[in-house]
C-alpha cells in the first residue's frame, strides 16, 4: 500500500468527483506558504511538540495582543468546546444558547449531565439576543456563535460588545468565533478579553486558513480560566502534532492569503443566493461560507447526491432548511445546475 493516498485513489474512491459542500471548508486552501512550511521542515519529528506549542502561543499572544498565559491549543476547536462543556457542568450546569448552532457544546454538556437550554433564532436567523439576556436571569453560562454556523448570520463587533457587556459579570460568556474572518478585519471581541474575565473566545484554523485537516485550534480567557481548564487535562498539549502547530505559526502570517479568500468567498456566496433565490428558495444573510436555505419541503440532501453533490441537511427545522457550503465557482455552477433539475 502507498504510505499516503494518492490523488488516483482519492479519484477511485470519489473523494475528488464528489463535490463536498457539506462541510465549510475553505477549498483554496491551506495557504502556499503553510503547504511550504510542512514540505521544507527540517526540525525533529522524533521529538515530543512542546517547544511548538510553546512557540506558537507566543506567536498567537503576539498577533492577539495578549499574554500566552490567556491561550489554551487543542487540535481542532472541537475539542476545545468539548472540554468546554465539562468546564460549564462544573461551573453552573446550565448552558443558554440558540439553535439551530453548531451543537458539541451543548451536546457535551448534556452527556455529562447538564442542562443545555435551547432557545429559537430570531425570524431573521440571527441568536435572539434578548431572550438570551432574559435567559441570563437564571445562572449559566451563554453560548454565542458568531458568525453562526448553519446560518451565516452575524452581529458587528460593537452590537456584540453591548450585549456581552450587559450580561451578569458572573455569567461565562463562551464566544465561538471559528468564522469570524469571513466577516471582515477587526470583528472579533478579542479586545474585549482583558477588561472581561468572564469571556472565552473560540478560534480555529480550519475555516478560512483552509487548514481542518490539521487540526489546529485555541481558546482565548483570563489566565485563571486557562489554568482551571488545564487542570481538567491531564496532559495538555500532548494531542497536538508539530506539523500543524508549524504550519499554524505560518498560517498567522498569511494576511493577504485571508483577505483574497474572504473577497472570493463573497462574491462566489453572492452568485449562488442569487441563482437559488431566482429558483424560490429563501435564504439566509449569510457572512460566512456558507448558505442556510428553505428546501420547500424537499429531502434536497438525498436527492443532490444522486448528482454527487454533497450538501449539509442534518435535521435543521425538520428538514425545512439545508445549508450549503460555498465552493469553487465551477462548483457552486454544478449545484445550481443540479438544483434546476430538480426545480
Ligand atoms: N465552531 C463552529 C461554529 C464550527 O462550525 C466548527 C466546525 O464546523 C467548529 C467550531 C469546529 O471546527 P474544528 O474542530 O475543525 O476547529
Amino acid at each position: 500500500l502507498s504510505p499516503y493516498l494518492s490523488k488516483e485513489f482519492l479519484r477511485q474512491n470519489d473523494a475528488e468527483t464528489v463535490i463536498k459542500l457539506n462541510a465549510n471548508e475553505n477549498p483554496y486552501g491551506p495557504p502556499k506558504s503553510v503547504l511550504d512550511s510542512i514540505r521544507h521542515f527540517d526540525g525533529e519529528l522524533f521529538r515530543y511538540q512542546g517547544i511548538y506549542a510553546n512557540n506558537l502561543r507566543e506567536q498567537l499572544a503576539s498577533f492577539h495582543g495578549l499574554e500566552s498565559q490567556m491561550i489554551m491549543l487543542g487540535a481542532g476547536s472541537s475539542v476545545l468546546l468539548q472540554l468546554l462543556g465539562h468546564y460549564v457542568q462544573q461551573k453552573s450546569a446550565t448552558l443558554h444558547y440558540c439553535s439551530p448552532t453548531f451543537n458539541i457544546l451543548p451536546d457535551t454538556l448534556k452527556k455529562a449531565g447538564g442542562k443545555p437550554n435551547s432557545l429559537p433564532l430570531t425570524k431573521d436567523y440571527k441568536f435572539d439576543l434578548a431572550a438570551l439576556k432574559e435567559a441570563d436571569e437564571t445562572p449559566g453560562a451563554i453560548y454565542l456563535v458568531n458568525p453562526n454556523n448553519p446560518t451565516g448570520t452575524f452581529y458587528e463587533r460593537t452590537e456584540m460588545e453591548l450585549f456581552c457587556k450587559s450580561i451578569n459579570s458572573k455569567t461565562l460568556i463562551i464566544l465561538d468565533e471559528a468564522y469570524i474572518e469571513y466577516a471582515g478585519d477587526g470583528q472579533s471581541l478579542v479586545g474585549l478579553l482583558k477588561q472581561m474575565p468572564n469571556l472565552i473566545i473560540v478560534r480555529t484554523f480550519s475555516k478560512i486558513y483552509g487548514m481542518a485537516g490539521l487540526r489546529m485550534g485555541y481558546l482565548m480567557a483570563s489566565a485563571a480560566i486557562i489554568r482551571q481548564l488545564q487542570q481538567l487535562v491531564p496532559w495538555p498539549n500532548h494531542d497536538l502534532s508539530t506539523l500543524s502547530l508549524v504550519a499554524a505559526g505560518n498560517a498567522l502570517q498569511s494576511s493577504s492569503f485571508v483577505q483574497t479568500t474572504r473577497t472570493t468567498n463573497a462574491r462566489v456566496m453572492q452568485s449562488t443566493i442569487k441563482a437559488l433565490e431566482s429558483l424560490g428558495y429563501r435564504c439566509s444573510p449569510s457572512v460566512a461560507n456558507f448558505v442556510y436555505f428553505n428546501t420547500k419541503g424537499r429531502n434536497l440532501r438525498a436527492a443532490l447526491e444522486g448528482y454527487g453533490v454533497q450538501i449539509g441537511q442534518l435535521d435543521y427545522e425538520n428538514q425545512t432548511y439545508a445549508r450549503v457550503t460555498v465552493g469553487k465557482e465551477q462548483e457552486m455552477e454544478r449545484f445550481v445546475q443540479c438544483l434546476q433539475k430538480l426545480n
